[in-house]
């Protein structure tokens, strides 16, 4: 699918959004990337949802990156007997291990080790802190709470304590289940829930064993203190708000969101900024002039992605949610100042042949009239570093390699196509302009710029740029084997 705009939009699947049909809509609304996430749902129906966006992928011939979103050590209630239930303030409400289906005065919470920890006077927040509870009294398997601002808690809503350290491993038993099923299915990316530690990207990354690219989610304390040496270990960034904001003060999102984008740029590493981006689009087909402006923010901020979570998953309006985001990105991608804020933030920092080329590349299409950067890539990090540059031409990434097609649809800018194997330069040139001309970008008689890297299909090599025709008889005729 040609897309006009650079930053890309990751849509939530769930509820509202698990048939073939509604796929392919969210995916020709806008949608580069969809997120499973494994807290809701059984297998069968995550591997129904993944067949369907493979489906989405085959039929409109070009690639869909998949990201499957490990629950992680995220506390979760159980389940209610009826859906759901409206706590109100001051009454009492108990959490306990016993899994009975809950009702309006209790509810399981299936975490020993979380009654072990509580005290009396701790505080639990619930659905991203919208409904705060204080302990009253408490034993080894249950606490009994007060509810301080009450709310509607549905099933398996989030819990957190950010009065109490929890002592608990980085993947649970479920994570792990989680893991193995996710990549044996071909996930493209998979996203790690509570980071706490670099070692616990690399715990995750040992067990995927390169059959996905790894995502951190930033949302503990721990991990926005710890941020330089998570972003080292991992492939990709989330600034996950939901949780962030809980276990922070709400008031410290905002410049964390600042510092994790461009640390993420700076790096080549593509990031999210997640949660509550259309929040009332969930029931509104209409956003609040707030939200727009907090989609528009993440975008001048540099962003990779913006995320839809239950305004695609679970709301009434996921298709006006995704065509809000495109619209909102591609008239801030028009605005001058966007380009200004962009440039002016590009870092000078460059150590690698790869590192000037690209920047040779993109200064080469400032100043002539270049129609796209086509980039071959093996591993995606020639594509990667392109985007880091964000040129004011598209990029067109050829890989002979189906996953870093896929991985790369997070990417800001980065359009994938996948390509044979070549092993000559001329081919290599030949392939980019057919590309560029059949996708829309170039003409002709346009001119786009090549790199790619000899030997050819080895990671690493970005050592050639090529200012090359479109048609293809000049290559032919001009071009040395
Ligand atoms: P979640 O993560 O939706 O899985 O909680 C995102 C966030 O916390 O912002
Ligand atoms: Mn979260």
């Amino acid at each position: 699918m040609k897309r006009t705009r650079n930053v890309k939009i990751v849509a939530t699947l769930g509820p509202a959004s698990e048939t073939y049909d509604m796929i392919r809509a969210l995916h020709e609304t806008g949608a580069d990337v969809f997120r499973l996430n494994m807290s809701h749902g059984t297998h069968e129906e995550i591997a129904e949802k993944h067949k369907h966006i493979r489906k989405v992928e085959e039929d409109m011939g070009s690639p869909i990156a998949i990201l499957a979103d490990l629950q992680g050590p995220k506390l979760r209630v159980g389940v209610f007997a009826q859906g759901s239930e409206d706590l109100v303030d001051g009454a009492a409400f108990r959490l306990d291990l016993d899994d009975t289906p809950g009702d309006v005065t209790r509810v399981n919470l299936p975490h020993p080790e979380i009654f072990a920890a509580l005290e009396a006077g701790a505080t639990l927040l619930v659905n991203d802190g919208k409904i705060r509870l204080t302990v009253v009294e408490c034993g080894k398997d249950f606490a009994n709470c007060t509810v301080v601002t009450g709310g509607t808690i549905s099933n398996r809503k989030g819990v957190n304590v950010p009065d109490v350290e929890l002592p608990l491993a980085a993947l649970s038993e479920k994570d792990k289940a989680d893991l193995e099923f996710a990549c044996n299915l071909g996930v493209d990316w998979i996203a790690l829930s509570f980071v706490q530690r670099p070692a616990d990207v690399e715990e995750a990354r040992a067990l995927i064993m390169g059959r996905a690219a790894v995502l951190s989610k930033i949302e503990k304390p721990n991990a926005v203190a710890r941020f330089a040496d998570i972003l080292k270990v991992s492939d990709g960034i989330m600034v996950a708000r939901g949780d962030l904001g809980v276990e922070l003060p709400v008031q410290n999102v905002p410049p964390i969101q600042k510092r994790l984008v461009r640390k993420c740029r700076a790096a080549a590493k593509p990031v999210i900024v997640a949660t509550q981006m259309l929040e009332s689009m969930i029931e509104s087909p209409m956003p609040t002039r707030a939200e727009v402006s907090d989609v528009a923010t993440a975008i001048y901020e540099g962003a990779d992605a913006v995320m839809l979570s239950a305004e695609s998953a679970a709301g009434d309006f996921p298709l006006e949610a995704v065509s809000t985001m495109n619209n909102v990105a591609t008239e801030v991608e028009q605005d001058p100042t966007y380009t200004q804020i962009i440039e002016a933030s590009r870092q000078a920092a460059r150590t690698t042949v790869a590192d000037g080329i690209v920047a040779a590349a993109r200064e080469i299409a400032e100043t002539t009239d270049i129609k796209a950067i086509c980039c071959f890539t093996q591993s995606g990090t020639t594509a990667l570093l392109t985007a880091r540059e964000r040129p004011r031409v598209p990029i067109l990434a050829l890989t002979p390699l189906q996953t870093t097609a896929r991985q790369l649809c997070l990417s800001w800018g980065t359009n994938c196509v996948i390509t044979a194997r070549l092993d000559r330069f001329k081919m290599a040139v030949v392939n980019a302009a057919t590309a560029a001309r059949a996708q829309g970008y170039a003409s002709d008689n346009d001119q786009v710029l090549v790199t790619a890297g000899v030997p050819f299909n080895v990671t690493g090599t970005t050592n050639i740029l090529r200012v090359a025709p479109c048609d293809e008889r000049l290559i032919y005729a001009t071009d040395p084997e």
